[in-house]
């Protein structure tokens, strides 16, 4: 087992750097069962540190599992409005999200996509409310992961179950920079990279990204006023967060009627416990009008059928393919670590945060500007080390953003 210091200084970091937790805040945490003892330190050093209250999602695999075997499918897609009610109650009164994602990708392989579809549509619209909170950026929240036996063997099938959370274990401690003598320090330091790379981007006001690849060649427009972020965001309130651990992207929005080409997948997706992969997608005037797929095919279906604005792109992020995600070699099949292996962008919703004043626009306000709504964001994986990126300004000009996957502009400041 990893130890219990390691252990101690990944769930404060989770607590002061992911979700900046406040005195007297309330706390709540959504965690796997299999992931109690580390749970539970979360929760003591949560309260160390002032929390008012820290209220606890468990979640497991197995149970998730047996409902979708047993349960009637109109309990599957009945989203419970208690817990509607208990994610927006928290919400309104400031509470801090600690989301623990550990999904054994293979879960629902079994489980009719029609129904799983039905499941996620149900609580994306059920959430929507509480989606608003996160997406942009009210509220503090983080997403983590920890090692679960079924996701760990999935990644390390060769080894035994013992063995595969511990070599996982190594591998997220050193992505997320727990093996550090400060990681609080070292994500500081790492912010602050993030953060020169996205001002020079922004400074560039690209009108124009190319992508050229492998079975890829993207025209994306950018939308007037979008911005790029990357790395820890600050809630309303002046909160500074980091939504995701690890996190190694800097990320805008594509413009929801201006992407045109086709795009391949270069990593599998895991997608609500299903896999696709080798999967490609074309676009025209921003939407996805033909697609194929090695694997997952009708999940994929299911996805873009969502609803109109599945079929349109929510996300750009660039990362470069030597990250150190990228560089422990593995694929995780769980988005979290695998789309800050490689650039990657999002079917679906587009953060309101990537639009100058975009926050406090309505709907149709969001549209004239190209800013895309859905209730679903799902990102995959575009990049690898044959992945060319030109940006293009607004006099015409082309140059080099990317070049064999990784930084062809100085990002550096
Ligand atoms: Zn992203
Ligand atoms: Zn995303």
């Amino acid at each position: 087992m990893v130890s219990q210091q390691t252990q101690e200084k990944y769930a404060e970091l989770a607590l002061r750097t992911g979700v900046n937790l406040e005195k007297n805040q309330a706390l709540m945490v959504n965690a796997p069962i299999e992931g109690a003892d580390f749970t539970k330190i979360v929760v003591r050093k949560a309260y160390e540190m002032g929390a008012k209250n820290v209220h606890i999602n468990w979640v497991d695999d197995e149970l998730t599992l047996l409902k979708y075997e047993n349960a009637p499918d109109e309990v599957i897609t009945n989203y419970p409005e208690w817990r509607v009610l208990l994610h927006d109650n928290f919400a309104e009164d400031g509470g801090a999200v600690l989301n623990i994602r550990s999904t054994n990708p293979d879960l629902l392989k079994d489980i009719d996509p029609t129904r799983v579809a039905k499941a996620n549509k149900a609580a994306a619209q059920a959430m929507k409310n509480f989606r608003q909170y996160t997406m942009n950026d009210r509220i503090a929240w983080s997403i983590i992961s920890i090692p679960t036996g079924d996701w760990a063997q999935k990644i390390f099938p060769e080894k035994s179950r013992e063995d595969a959370v511990e070599s996982l274990w190594e591998a997220i401690v050193k992505i997320v920079r727990v093996d550090q003598d400060d990681p609080v320090a070292a994500w500081d330091a790492h912010n602050a990279t993030l953060k020169t790379a996205r001002e020079v981007l922004n400074k560039k006001n690209y009108q124009k990204l190319v992508f050229k690849a492998p079975g890829t060649e993207l025209e994306m427009e950018l939308p007037e006023g979008h911005i790029w972020k990357g790395g820890s965001a600050e809630t309303e309130g002046g909160v500074t967060f980091n939504p995701n651990m690890p996190t190694e992207e800097v990320f805008s929005m594509p413009h929801k009627y201006g992407v045109n080409g086709t795009v391949s997948s270069t990593k599998p997706l895991n997608y609500g416990g299903s896999l696709i992969d080798n999967f490609s997608l074309t676009f025209k005037d921003g939407k996805v009008v033909d697609y194929q797929a090695e694997q997952g095919g009708d999940t994929l279906k299911h996805l873009l059928d969502t609803d109109d604005g599945a079929r349109r792109l929510g996300e750009v992020a660039l990362v470069p393919h030597e990250s150190p995600v990228s560089q422990s070699g593995l694929i995780f099949y769980n988005t979290l670590f695998d789309e800050n292996a490689s650039c990657h962008i999002a079917l679906g919703k587009a953060y309101p945060t990537n639009l100058e004043g975009g926050s406090a626009m309505d709907e149709t306000q969001l549209d004239k500007h190209g800013v895309n709504d859905s209730l679903t964001h799902v990102d995959f994986m575009i990049g690898s080390e044959e992945l060319d990126i030109d940006g293009v300004k607004a006099d015409g000009t082309t140059e080099a953003v990317f070049r064999n996957g990784t930084w062809a502009l100085n990002v550096k400041g």
